[in-house]
Formats: C-alpha cells, sequence, structure tokens
C-alpha cells in the first residue's frame, strides 16, 4: 500500500494524489512471544524501512493501548470539510517541495515536517517491562484465542485512531487485502457481527467520526501482493502470530482462514465470491444517535433492541461478587450482540485497559443518574 501511494505521488502518476501521507506501525512483539531482542530487532528493521519512504512516520507500541484517553471509545466531532486552510498549505507545500526536489535531481519525497529527526535511526526503546507485563495480563486472562484476537484488533484500531487524532490526520488507510477482507467477513459472521458486516468491512468506515477508515487495498488478492512485492523488491518485515495457550483451540479466525484457503485451492473463485458477497450489503446499519446507542467497544450502533430474550441470554453474565459500577454484568447493556461475547471471554475488569473501564463506568453512572425518578 505504502509503494501505491509513492507512485501515486510521483511526478509521473497520470491522477496525481494530493495528500501528505504519514505511516503508523504498531508494534505488537509483547504478545507475539518475541524477546526483548527480537523487538528490537524488528523495530529496526521497520524503521529503516519506514525512513526509507521519506514520509513522517510514527512507531507505537501496543502498550501504549494502555494510555488511551477515555474519549477514543466516542465518535470525535465530524470536522466541516475534510481540509482545512492549513492541511490545503501543507500539501501544496509538500507538492511543491516535491517539484524543488525533482528539479535538483533528488526523487525522495522530504516532508516539510518529519514526526523524527532525519538522520541514522536512533536506538529504539521499548517501553518498560511494568508495563508490558500489565498489558500480558488483559491478554493472558482472556478465556479463548478467539478472545485474544478481537482484543488485540480492537486495541489496534484504537491506537491508530487515536494517532491519527492527535496529529490532524482525517483518513486512515487500512492495508487489508481482499483475501483478509473475505476471511474477516465470514469470521464476523461467525461471531454474531452480521450487523455490521458492511462497517467492519467495507470501503469507508465512518464509526469514528473524525477520522474516516478506508481499505484501499481491498480490491487486491494476498496472491496478487505477494507477486506486486516479489517483482517490484518491495521490503517486507514479518512477525509472529499471536500467542496461544498450549492446548487451546484455535480461534474462530484461524479456523476460517484455513477453511477458506484450503477451499480456495480446489476451488479458485471462493475467495473472490465471498468478497462480493459482501460487497451487496448496505454500508450504514442502524445510526446511533446517543452514546446509549452505540456499542461500547466497537462503536456500532447497537443491535440488541427489540431482540427476544432468549436471543441474548447467551449474552448475560450471571455471577455476581460485588455489584455496582465495578461488576462485570453492568458493562453488559452497553455492548452489542457480538461484543457482549467477546467481552464474557474477556478476564476479570481489573485486567483490562483503563480506558475502557473508565468510559464503561462513566456511562453505567450515567445511565444510573438518568433511571432515578425526581432527579434532573
Ligand atoms: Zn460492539
Amino acid at each position: 500500500m505504502v509503494r501505491q501511494v509513492q507512485e501515486g505521488l510521483s511526478r509521473e502518476a497520470a491522477k496525481r494524489l494530493r495528500f501528505v501521507p504519514g505511516l503508523v506501525y504498531v508494534e505488537e512483539g509483547a504478545v507475539r512471544r518475541q524477546s526483548p531482542e527480537q523487538r528490537e530487532q524488528t523495530l529496526a528493521q521497520m524503521e529503516t524501512l519506514l525512513q526509507a519512504t521519506g514520509f513522517p512516520y510514527h512507531l507505537i507500541h501496543l502498550e501504549e493501548a494502555l494510555e488511551l484517553p477515555p474519549s477514543i471509545l466516542q465518535p470525535g466531532p465530524e470536522r466541516a470539510g475534510t481540509s482545512g486552510p492549513s492541511y490545503k498549505e501543507a500539501v501544496d507545500s509538500f507538492i511543491q517541495q516535491q517539484r524543488q526536489d525533482g528539479d535538483s535531481g533528488t526523487s525522495q519525497p522530504t516532508p516539510s515536517t518529519p514526526a523524527r529527526p532525519a538522520g541514522p535511526p536512533a536506538a529504539p526503546r521499548l517501553p518498560a517491562a511494568a508495563r508490558t507485563q500489565e498489558l500480558l495480563r488483559a491478554f493472558e486472562a482472556a478465556a479463548t484465542a478467539t478472545a485474544r484476537e478481537e482484543l488485540l484488533e480492537m486495541l489496534r484500531t484504537h491506537l491508530i485512531v487515536q494517532t491519527a487524532r492527535d496529529r490532524g490526520y482525517a483518513k486512515v488507510m487500512m492495508g487489508e487485502s481482499l483475501t483478509r477482507v473475505a476471511v474477516k467477513l465470514l469470521t464476523n459472521l461467525s461471531l454474531g457481527r452480521g450487523a455490521f458486516l458492511a462497517v467492519d468491512t467495507g470501503f469507508t468506515d465512518r464509526r469514528h467520526g473524525d477520522v474516516m477508515v478506508v481499505r484501499p487495498m481491498r480490491d487486491y488478492t494476498a496472491k496478487e501482493i505477494a507477486f506486486y512485492n516479489f517483482y517490484f523488491s518491495v521490503p517486507t518485515v514479518i512477525v509472529p502470530p499471536l500467542f496461544t495457550k498450549r492446548r487451546e483451540k484455535l480461534s474462530i479466525h484461524q479456523l476460517v482462514e484455513r477453511f477458506l484457503l484450503g477451499l480456495q485451492e480446489e476451488f479458485p473463485s471462493t475467495i473472490s465470491t465471498v468478497y462480493r458477497t459482501g460487497e451487496k450489503l448496505s454500508p450504514e446499519p442502524a445510526k446511533a444517535h446517543s452514546e446509549f446507542h452505540r456499542c461500547l467497544l466497537c462503536l456500532c450502533g447497537l443491535d440488541t433492541y427489540g431482540e427476544e430474550e432468549l436471543a441474548l441470554e447467551p449474552t448475560l453474565i450471571f455471577e455476581e461478587p460485588a455489584a455496582g459500577v465495578e461488576s462485570k454484568a453492568a458493562y453488559i447493556p452497553l455492548l452489542c450482540y457480538s461484543c457482549r461475547l467477546t467481552f464474557k471471554e474477556l478476564g476479570p475488569l481489573a485486567t483490562l485497559p483503563p480506558y475502557m473501564r473508565a468510559e464503561g463506568q462513566r456511562r453505567i453512572c450515567r445511565a444510573q443518574m438518568e433511571q432515578r425518578p425526581g432527579v434532573q
């Protein structure tokens, strides 16, 4: 995707892209069972690769999810027009600079405001070991591999969106290929996220309000991308998969991936058929008008209203040691059907990242206030 953006920004492109890209890399070595040395190594490789692009870049550790603000669980205020004057200026100056660079013979675009000082990469520093332990506790407390995958996906998305929000980027481009979108479609269907398939896998995803997520790579299969990378010698960094506990069942994500890729071997149109089916889904399901109609974790409009009690029963939590704000059961009404199932399989509240607890408790208290008679 980065290579494609570079091509699009080059002087030779027929339809030149007009934006200043920044790159984000979320380093997840902590939950991928990488030793500190391996993590440092991956980071250094990635940094060299990012630096070579000449774009501003941001290296983030998954541990930083523990410091996310609760506001990431709310959509940001929509921006009036995606390009404010300052952004337009930035784009113009960027293009201007590129032109100058081109004239002076260098093809490398030099951003006007690099996120990191240029020069040789400084030795990357890992988060404190205590932070890593805290993050690992959340993942180890998850009862199933499926819940762990969902937690990782959630934290990663929140970190990327928060980075975009902090740095003033209006759009985030995700690199999901057609193959990954097809796997996600079937996985999410199995996870009870049928109502949100279009938001989860469509080209545009506006659930975060001010930051729009787009998936421009969803037209290319993983195979096409592999060939592209091979023929154009695009450098890549490979990281190990999310850790699993011993003798644990595979996650739904892994099962679906194996199933689809296996079927694809014998029936080569499998993945594109699944993908095309997804294309027919309407993009905007239920619109959430208030935070009580929006899922705390995935920010989608709640799909639990008017459901039969029986249908929701699997999502209820009955054990109640200390009722009140600090009980897991109190969170259930704040969540969509699928997030309820995931939430049940996550560990005790104390192991969850603080921003989730803070925002959850705020909503629970607010709901209680509004229910109390005579209080305005
Ligand atoms: Zn949800």
